[in-house]
């Protein structure tokens, strides 16, 4: 029997049921997290004091103080039954990585003993020569270290009965490069913090600290175990490269928000338990729109915090999955046919005095301050879209973006009606001189609030990239598989450049003599003016806009190796090095190494297909052709006309047209990609991996063994069907 039909007949056996838990959430929540009120509890004053200004203040750690924290993180982790440590760091490859070390050592006179000193604590020097570094360490130099991060605390990740302290570190090479996403992120917050809290001083001197928040929505796939071990294509990439559509797809709607499968909700009710005990705020869990797909989202953090909380939710969802049989996909694009997942951003800025920045105030003053922030990050989008677009780009995020369900490739702006005329009166009525009048005409817009209702109606455009929802902004475009740091590094360094360069144009107007908000008020009319191209409100999946934004002259780059050419330009080497996150080699290197991801996501893909193809597809038709032939030679036999075995003979004649057009198409294929393989430019290579092997080969190999799946007869077919993956649980 195959795999497919055992995984059938396995399915109601071992349903694993969540692990009790009767307590609270509030019980729960940053167990396993050395929270600073553990911290307070384990460490003396000292490094206690030390601990929160560096958390608070960004203070530097002496290595003394260093090891008095590390004994009292040992002391916490040992109490809670932790033998191993790890430096826990985010590299290039998009997951997390670790490698444990035990606290366990033996002193020179041969005493066992456990310890964990400030060093271990600081610094650790995994051999990092496998991790990506697109050329920025040669293998023979394979020295990286990773870094205590002591903005993001220490947490115990349990693993069946085991349990390891992590320590959140970023990762750089022995040279100072940044090889993973978390030491950008750090810098290009910092920049943002510092161009952020100038431009808020022109409303508010108290302010002295701005933080960007950042509230994720993870959609994912679940389905069965065996189901999905039945699927080499699912199992090696994350994506069914071949099937069917099921006669029933999403088309009724009848999963969205609907009630939860029973065996889904067990597993959800369980990696919500170990995301509590790891301080992950979740709140919201449902159903999506495909079948099989759903969503949750936590209450929004600090975004380095919240990065590493997503990061550490993808990994704890995929283990606890297999404890209750299943698999969790976190493709962008799991299933043709259906909707696709995706990780929308939702992102703001918040002031140490309490303010949301992107939530419009109840006074004209605030009002002001909100619009300020609002069209600067109009502006920066509208400036840098090419920036935000490279930073969504990866191969899987190719099946998605632009297919009539998802964000287009185009970036523009969803601003809301209201905010919209807003924008245009500004726009509009303030002149090009300046005049005691003119500020009376805006100070009279200004007093009119902007009605709380703002709230709902905005978020009604499901369909644009990037689209303000009331009291902050969501990029939609993001994927469901990648780390939000790359998107948020963007966003985060293109706000730090635009308010840094509004706060120049303001002063040079105040400089003038102008006063302070008429000084403000013009240059965000300028701005509004500058940057409006990018603001669309329709509808973003369809075809007009793309006509539209091309007039617009929008960039709309559909593939990733094209779209990661924004990453190189001079204009994002000036920028990225202007605000300290990136020196012009480290940004070549991370162009480098997302093309190698593409190349090699692109390339096992296809492999797949041909194995798939051969392996699976082809035996199956060829078996039932068997059959075919053998009843018609038999009918002939008997005796039997022409016209008595005419559709056997015309379904063994369709079944031998695509049975050759599968093995010519996989052959040219693997030749294609023996060419492509021996090119030697990064980007070259990149490019060909889609215009000459996916594009040429990849739909059409489809096509056909779609085709075959309707006509073999259904216990040849070796692998789980669309209807199967996505209704059987
Ligand atoms: P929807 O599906 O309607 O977009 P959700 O409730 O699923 O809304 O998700 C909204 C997300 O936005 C949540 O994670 C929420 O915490 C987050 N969010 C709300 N306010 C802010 C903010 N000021 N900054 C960042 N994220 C925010
Ligand atoms: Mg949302």
């Amino acid at each position: 029997m195959s795999l497919r039909f055992q995984a059938i007949n396995n399915l109601s056996k071992d349903q694993a049921t969540a692990k009790p838990v009767g307590a609270k959430i509030t019980a729960l929540f940053g167990d396993n997290v050395f929270t600073l009120k553990t911290a307070r509890q384990f460490l003396s004053e000292e490094g206690y004091k030390s601990l929160v200004g560096s958390i608070k203040g960004g203070k530097k750690i002496d290595r003394a103080v260093a090891g008095q924290i590390a004994s009292g993180i040992r002391a916490w982790a040992e109490s809670k039954g932790v033998t191993h440590f790890t430096h826990w760091f985010q590299p290039l490859t998009g997951s997390a990585a670790e490698k444990h070390d035990s606290f366990f050592t033996i002193k020179s006179d041969g005493t066992p003993l456990e310890e964990f000193d400030g060093a271990a604590l600081i610094q650790q020097e995994p051999d990092a020569s496998s991790f990506p570094s697109g050329g920025l360490r040669a293998t023979f130099e394979a020295r990286g270290y990773t870094a205590w991060d002591p903005s993001s605390p220490a947490f115990i990740m349990e693993i069946g009965e085991g349990a390891t302290l992590c320590i959140p570190t970023i990762f750089v090479s022995y040279t100072g490069e940044s090889l993973d996403y978390k030491a950008p992120l750090l810098k290009a917050l910092e920049s943002l913090n510092k161009s952020a809290v100038e431009v808020a001083h022109y409303f508010d001197r108290n302010v002295s600290k701005i933080t960007a928040t950042l509230g994720w929505e993870q959609e994912y796939f679940v389905i069965d175990e065996g189901l999905a071990n039945a699927r080499p294509d699912l199992l090696l990439s994350g994506r069914t490269v071949f099937g069917a559509a099921p006669a029933k797809g999403q088309q009724l709607e009848d999963h969205y928000f609907g009630s939860i499968p029973e065996r889904v909700y067990a597993f959800m009710r369980d990696f919500e338990n170990e995301s509590y005990k790891l301080g992950i705020p979740l709140r919201t869990r449902h159903n999506e729109v495909a079948p099989a797909q759903f969503e949750c989202a936590p209450i929004f953090e600090e975004v380095n915090i919240a990065v590493d909380h997503n990061v550490l939710l993808m990994d704890v969802m995929t283990r606890v999955a297999k404890r209750h049989g299943l698999v969790v996909l976190l493709h962008e694009k799991p299933f043709a046919g259906i909707n696709g997942s995706g990780k929308h951003n939702n992102w703001s800025l918040a002031t140490d005095t309490g303010v949301n920045l992107l939530a419009p105030g109840k006074t004209p003053k605030n009002n002001l301050m909100f619009l300020t922030f609002f069209v600067n990050t109009i502006k920066a989008v509208h400036d840098y879209s090419d920036l935000l677009r490279a930073a969504i780009a990866s191969a899987p995020n190719d099946h998605r973006l632009g297919a009539n369900e998802a964000p287009p490739a185009i970036i523009s702006v969803f601003a809301g009606e209201y905010l919209t005329r807003v924008l245009t009166e500004i726009e509009n009525k303030v002149g090009d001189h300046f005049d005691e009048q003119e500020e009376a005409v805006l100070k009279l817009d200004l007093h009119r609030s902007i009605p709380e209702l703002l709230l709902d109606n905005t978020d009604r455009n499901r369909t644009s990239p990037f689209a303000f929802t009331g009291n902050k902004f969501e990029f939609r475009a993001v994927g469901s598989s990648a780390n939000c740091a790359n998107a948020m590094i963007t966003l985060n360094v293109i706000m730090a450049e635009t308010l840094s360069l509004f706060k120049k144009e303001v002063d040079e107007l105040i400089e003038k003599g102008e006063k302070k908000e008429v000084a403000i008020l013009h240059t965000l009319r300028k701005y509004i003016t500058e940057s409006k191209a990018v603001l669309f409100e329709g509808d973003g999946y369809s075809e007009e806009w793309e006509k539209e934004a091309e007039r617009r002259g929008l960039p709309n780059v559909k593939t990733t190796p094209l779209a990661l050419d924004a990453l190189v330009t001079e204009k994002a080497k000036h920028l990225f090095e202007h605000n300290g996150v990136y020196t012009h080699s480290e940004l070549e290197a991370r162009h480098e190494i997302e093309l190698e991801k593409y190349i090699k996501k692109v390339q096992i893909e296809a492999r797949i297909m041909g194995d798939l193809a051969l392996n699976h597809i082809l035996p199956s038709a060829i078996k039932y052709q068997n059959v075919l032939s053998d009843n018609i030679k038999g009918l002939k036999e008997a005796g039997l006309g022409e016209e008595d075995y005419a559709s056997q003979l015309r379904i063994l004649k369709e079944l031998s047209g695509h049975i050759r057009a599968i093995d010519t198409k996989v052959h040219e294929l693997i030749e294609r990609r023996k060419i492509v393989n021996n090119m030697t430019n990064t980007r070259t290579k990149a490019i060909a991996y889609n215009s000459e092997v996916k594009e040429p080969f990849f739909d059409t190999i489809r096509y056909h063994v779609d085709k075959l799946e309707h006509l073999v007869d259904d216990q040849f077919w070796t692998l789980p069907k669309y209807r199967e993956l996505l209704f059987l649980r």
